[in-house]
């Protein structure tokens, strides 16, 4: 039965596959997907969370319909099954696919201080100054989402990003809610979701602002007694507003009272919010809990720093973008691996890099990319990364990273994966387990017996020895 099950989900996927416009909707919506069983004529999944099933249902329903009808034939069923959460193991919630075409926003969630409010606003287009207004997108062209390079670190935000631009308000990302330390992509994406709804809905008016240009305007429109038009404009106005970097509305109660109107009217209209933070909703503090309880009613995504192959297409991506061919491999290498603090750092040495170079009609060399390094990159974030190491550990041995993070045990392969496991233990300050994680998914005691192995190797044979101290020399070069 199981093999069954297993077998119908596998065809399902490749008719799935086929019919959807684009690889990366597979990879995100239906990858996630388990069998879990086959009675009957109804195939049940494992679904990763309520919040997925909705998605499915708002989205792929048509798609997912098909499958199963083409396996399972007409009486075919499905069923999702979603855990709860994981220290509820076999509790499962079982919900029957429907038909829903999409997700609504719960109407009775509006306040009832701004619905009688609402009835006291005025037609806006009969408002002098407000009826003609053209309302400036504030987005910036450079930031779309072919700039914009996926990897696994940014992937549920791009997707969901995405997914957002071509259904504004009517998915169940509302509000989306973009969040990641400084210089890893917030703004960008934001941006790309702008443009891109804007390509799609030309009709939809879609406005980015910062949390700061928020605040002045409002604190404006207090001072010239401005404030209903100020939230008029807001909650008649825009389609897709998009405020960046929210955690500035910390311990400002007024601007938070006048955002929670505005995104109350906005999402109970259907209209699209798009929210960044440099925090996650739990972690911002000085916000109201009303205002961060909102804050989690859509999907809530994380920017991560990305890996190096991922900073690697970066840095090409852009040389591209400004049409520049002359930077060397080894030397986009160098700085992929080598500043893994953040994209904007990376970006801001790799311009530096372009402008030294051209000043000097000097060549862009690994030398003059390590001088800017040191030179740009904060010193306490610029700690030798675990990535680096495995790079130049592996460059000796001459594999390939890729083969020393699977699971081979050629003889080769062992060591190169023991002395980065070492090295790391030595030049970086990550935890064991942090190290094994990024090792080929070891846990920390396959770390800790490794880095005994090595230093065993290392005070018993000489030519181990050679190499050791010869990797050394080349990482801190
Ligand atoms: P944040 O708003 O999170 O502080 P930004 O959006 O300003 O970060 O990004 C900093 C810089 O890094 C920008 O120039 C942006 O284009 C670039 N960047 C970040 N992530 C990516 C990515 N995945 N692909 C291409 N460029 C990126
Ligand atoms: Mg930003």
């Amino acid at each position: 039965m199981q093999k069954d099950c297993n077998k119908v989900w596998q065809n399902c996927l490749e008719f799935i596959k086929d019919i959807l416009p684009d690889n990366h909707i597979f990879e995100t919506w239906f990858l996630p997907l388990k069998p879990l069983a086959l009675q009957d004529d109804t195939l049940t999944l494992k679904v990763p969370s309520m919040f997925f099933c909705e998605w499915l249902e708002a989205n792929y329903i048509g798609e997912l319909r098909a499958a199963i009808k083409k396996e399972l034939g007409e009486g075919g069923r499905l069923i999702y099954s979603t855990a709860i959460d994981s220290s509820t193991v076999g509790q499962d919630v079982t919900l029957p696919s429907n038909d829903r075409l999409a997700t609504q926003n719960n109407p009775t969630a509006i306040p009832m201080n701004l619905e009688t409010d609402m009835k006291d606003f005025p037609n806006p287009f009969v408002i002098p100054g407000l009826r003609k207004v053209k309302v400036n997108s504030q987005l910036d062209e450079n930031y779309s989402f072919d700039n914009f390079v996926e990897g696994s670190c940014n992937r549920l935000a791009r997707s969901a990003g995405y997914a957002v631009a071509q259904n504004p308000g009517k998915t169940a990302f509302n509000p989306l809610f973009v969040y990641g330390n400084v210089g890893l992509g917030k703004t960008h994406l934001v941006h790309a979701i702008g443009l891109e709804t804007k390509q799609r809905y030309p009709d939809k008016t879609v406005l980015y602002i910062s949390a700061e240009q928020f605040f002045q305007q409002y604190l404006d429109s207090v001072h010239n007694k401005t404030t209903n038009d100020f939230l008029q404009f807001y909650q008649m106005m825009i389609d897709v507003l998009i405020i960046d970097d929210i955690q500035f509305f910390a311990n400002k109660q007024k601007t938070q009272d006048i955002f929670f109107q505005i995104f109350n009217g906005l999402h109970s209209a259907g209209k699209q919010l798009i929210i960044t933070s440099d925090k996650s909703p739990a972690e911002l503090s000085g916000l109201e809990q009303r205002v961060i309880s909102r804050l989690k009613w859509g999907l809530c995504a994380d920017l991560q720093m990305p890996d190096a192959p991922t900073r690697v297409e970066i840095i090409k991506r852009k040389l591209r973008k400004d049409g520049i061919n002359t930077m060397p491999e080894d030397v986009i290498e160098y700085l992929a691996y080598n500043v893994s603090t953040s994209v904007r750092e990376l970006e801001g040495v790799l311009i530096s890099l372009l402008f030294q170079s051209s000043i000097n009609k000097s060549d862009i060399t690994i030398e003059l990319a390590k001088e800017l390094i040191d030179k740009f990159v904060k010193s306490s974030a610029r700690e030798m990364s675990i990535e680096y190491i495995q790079k130049v550990v592996c460059d000796y041995f001459s594999i390939p990273v890729s083969v020393m993070l699977s699971k081979t045990r050629k003889g080769n392969v062992v060591a190169a994966r023991h002395i980065s496991m070492f090295l790391s233990r030595k030049h970086t300050h990550n935890s064991l387990a942090t190290i094994g994680a990024k090792c080929g998914n070891k846990d920390h005691a396959t770390v800790l017996h490794a880095c005994k192995s090595v230093q065993n190797s290392y005070d018993t044979d000489r030519r181990f020895r050679a190499d050791l101290d010869e990797i050394e020399r080349l990482i801190n070069e």
